[in-house]
């Protein structure tokens, strides 16, 4: 541990495209050369090696314009990221296509697994240099989106905020003070229409391009390649759907009339979605010093490794979730897999959020470390939705700890966070559901898109009701999603991993060591294996077997109660 540098003195060089190119050649030479599996390892362990200074690279470069996007010079750098990726990525796919292609394939399998090959599989059809121009333009454009979202400021109670700063206010136990904070935010976004609209015009067409470019039907195919889903595909996804929409819908009904009945109110309005009692949202206590300080006493306790890694990252100097002017919102977690440490972003705002967000990339934090040993660079993190079971089950397997941060109102917060992750499930539906409709009509005009949401708002989510929030009312909740103009098709990814998680959080309240040994094996794979594999091997149910989503939201909502 002591050979970890702190954050500030990290350093990647930007990689030049004529030195990788030679290098990639050269390993590629050495590759076709080499007389026996040794040789030809040693060839892909030299690719690997450089494939993890190229993903430090990119990773410093987005998170330093993360941290502060008004900053010209991180703007510039990712501006050069942004541009040279596309080939960067080109140059691997040949040598990942040199080891497709080997005739001494079946022996690499053996050694290095055959997911690898799975998701190469993917790579070879979805990125490829046809479409490069594309890449350059979208990645322009989302970076123009995230730094307009980032851009906005508000004026409220006499403060001048920022859109996280503003949304502490969305969870106020005072009900006219929410709904004046929404009221901000919706008039800021229906101002900015245009924009946004025809950015998202620019990227459905960019993507629908790139699809045909590719020989994809469209890009809801390119899509689920980028995704590199290899053991499930769209008819898995509609037939969850189904499931949404036949158990969770109804279920999720009854949750918000309850909710109303808590709240003592007629109808839980859409400024009211985040309060689940009477008592307002749970805040938690103290400053960002003391929660870190709790967090460290609660993985301490919560033991298996948890605790030392996370006084590493502190000591390091990894974590960033203090919000502030120019810092682009919202919470990830990246790795420098050079170093082999991760890094979490997020915004403290004094909500429960904070709280949420924090356990939740703590989990993929946990995971990247977990697993940085693994050999080949494309298992550092496993595909998304099975990323997220490691971030999401942390979420629920520190439950046990929430006195420290929320005091009495411990209970509160376990309850409003259980609540809402069960009022999640038919919300990421609904927005997956959206991008389908879109890509698959990408001639849709904007006003037609916001037809389109309106509609699966009905099916998934008919309870809201935006009253008469601008914009919200009239369809445009999704030019708030980032996801949906930044990751097109991660949606869904966030219910899979919520059913998996979900199944975490029932067995550990009846058995949690064994829990956790489940979850921390399952972190130390990181990705080496597909999706259902991981769930299998963890001991979960697959969450597209029939009958799955609502026996485990059943026995979930069982423990509603039990949580208040
Ligand atoms: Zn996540």
């Amino acid at each position: 541990m002591s050979t970890i540098p702190a954050f500030h003195e990290m350093t990647a060089q930007a990689p030049a495209l004529e030195a990788v190119n030679a290098e990639m050649q050269a390993i590629g030479a050495e590759f076709d050369a080499a007389v026996d599996d040794e040789g030809r390892l040693a060839a892909v362990d030299r690719w690997a090696r450089l494939e993890r200074s190229i993903s430090t690279w990119g990773a410093l470069v987005h998170l330093h314009f993360n941290q502060d996007t008004r900053n010209p010079d991180y703007q510039k750098a990712r501006e050069e990221c942004d541009r040279i990726s596309p080939a960067l990525g080109n140059l691997a796919n040949e040598f990942k296509r040199k080891l497709l292609r080997s005739p001494h394939r079946a022996a690499l399998e053996r050694r290095l697994g055959t997911q690898a090959f799975a998701l190469w599989h993917c790579d070879e059809r979805a990125l490829r240099p046809e479409t490069e121009a594309e890449e350059i333009r979208i990645a322009g454009l989302c970076a123009e989106y995230t730094e307009l979202v980032a851009s906005a400021t508000f004026e409220f109670k006499g403060e001048r905020l920022n859109l996280p700063a503003l949304s502490k206010y969305f969870s106020d136990s005072e009900r006219g003070t929410r709904y004046d904070a929404q009221k901000l935010r919706w008039q800021w976004v229906s101002a900015h229409r245009e924009r946004l609209d025809r950015l998202f015009d620019e990227l459905t067409a960019l993507r629908d391009q790139a699809a045909h470019k590719l020989g994809c039907q469209d890009f809801v195919e390119l899509g689920y390649l980028r995704m590199r889903r290899v053991d499930y595909g769209r008819r898995e996804v509609e037939a969850l759907r189904q499931q949404v929409v036949g158990e969770i819908v109804p279920l999720c009904s009854e949750l918000v009339e309850r909710q109303a009945r808590a709240l003592g109110i007629d109808k839980v309005m859409y400024w009211d979605g985040e309060i689940h009692d009477a008592l307002g949202s749970p805040r938690p206590r103290g400053d960002h010093d003391a929660l870190i300080g709790c967090a460290q006493e609660m993985f301490d306790e919560l033991g298996h490794g948890l605790g030392d890694f996370f006084g590493m990252m502190r000591t390091k100097g990894l974590l960033d979730v203090k919000s502030r002017e120019g810092k682009a919102m919202g919470g990830f977690c990246t790795a420098f897999p050079t170093y082999g440490v991760p890094f979490v972003f997020a915004n403290f705002n004094g909500t429960k959020s904070d709280v949420e967000i924090f356990t939740h990339e703590m989990g993929h934090a946990f995971q990247a470390w977990s697993s940085r040993e693994v050999r080949i660079p494309d298992y550092l993190w496993p595909t998304s939705e099975s990323s997220e079971v490691h971030s999401m089950s942390l979420e629920f397997l520190t439950f046990p700890w929430m006195e420290k941060f929320f005091g009495d109102d411990a209970d509160r917060f376990r309850h409003a966070h259980l609540a809402s992750s069960l009022l999640f499930i038919p919300y990421g539906t609904a927005v997956d559901h959206f991008q389908h409709l879109v890509y698959e009509n990408p001639q849709a005009t904007a006003a037609q898109r916001f037809e389109m949401w309106r509609e699966v708002e009905r099916r998934y989510l008919p309870w809201r009701d935006y009253g008469d929030l601008p914009h919200a009312a009239d369809g445009g909740l999704w030019q708030t999603q980032m996801h949906i103009y930044l990751h097109p098709f991660y949606y869904i990814d966030y219910v899979l991993a919520l059913v998996c998680a979900l199944q975490f959080f029932v067995r550990a309240t009846s058995d949690r060591e064994a829990a956790m040994r489940d979850y921390v094996a399952l972190c130390t794979r990181g990705g080496a294996a597909p999706f259902l594999e991981l769930v299998r091997a963890a001991g979960l149910a697959s969450p597209f077997a029939p009958g799955t989503l609502g026996a485990t939201v059943r026995k979930a909502r069982a423990r509603l109660d039990g949580a208040r």
